[in-house]
């Protein structure tokens, strides 16, 4: 898979998951597009190395005889949920989201969100959130811009919006400067991984009235 991934992941997200300052949902779509990436995996391991190494370079202070026993009790006191890039899986859904979902597609508890289209929330802290998102060969997701940022991670089939084409492994990582219509190809339904730290802005006046209800 790791050679048809055109569109990976940012140096800003990788630097962030490695210093374990992602909400979780985000931590969950790092760790996801790692485990299907070659490339952003190696990538990953390099930032771990600078970031062991800045802390090794802190330079020596006087510290009691406890100072490191007591870190560690503390590091351990903290109970900060990071997904693990566990290497792909066999299954349509990479290892990090089987372990939210319990298993694979069959074990996915879809919600019809209208026109064909399915979501599924996944139970991740609150600062935002992540969902697994069906949507049918040809139909499209409602014009929509962005309050934050939001990453799709595309998991089967493929889509295409204003910026370009998607396929399996890809991530598309949208700000608040993109509005876009992504539309599943011809062929496959297509099945993402669809993270957000704020609401979506809807055009359409339906999927306005909705939202509140579907949180998304
Ligand atoms: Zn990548």
């Amino acid at each position: 898979m790791t050679d048809t991934i055109r569109h990976h992941l940012s140096d800003k997200l990788l630097m962030g998951y490695s210093a374990g300052t992602l909400p979780e949902a985000f931590s969950l779509a790092v760790a996801s597009h790692v485990s299907m990436c070659d490339e952003c995996r190696a990538r990953l391991a390099a930032f771990d190395a600078v970031g062991g190494a800045l802390m090794e370079g802190c330079g020596d202070a006087d510290l009691s005889d406890t100072a490191f026993s007591d870190t560690l009790a503390r590091i351990d006191a903290i109970d900060l949920p990071v997904p693990e890039p566990t290497v792909h899986a066999t299954g349509t859904l990479p290892r990090p989201v089987q372990e939210y979902i319990g298993g694979d597609l069959d074990a996915v508890k879809w919600k019809s969100v209208g026109m064909g289209v399915k979501q599924a929330i996944l139970p991740t802290s609150k600062e935002a959130t992540a969902r697994l998102l069906y949507i049918p060969a040809g139909a499209a997701v409602p014009d929509h811009g962005h309050r934050g940022t939001e990453l799709t991670l595309v998991l089967q089939g493929a889509f295409a919006d204003e910026v370009d084409r998607f396929g399996p492994g890809d991530i598309e990582i949208a700000d608040e400067d993109l509005d876009h219509t992504p539309v599943a190809e011809i062929g496959a339904d297509c099945i993402c991984l669809a993270v957000t730290d704020a609401p979506l802005r809807f055009r359409g006046l339906i999927p306005r009235i909705a939202q509140p209800f579907l949180r998304i």
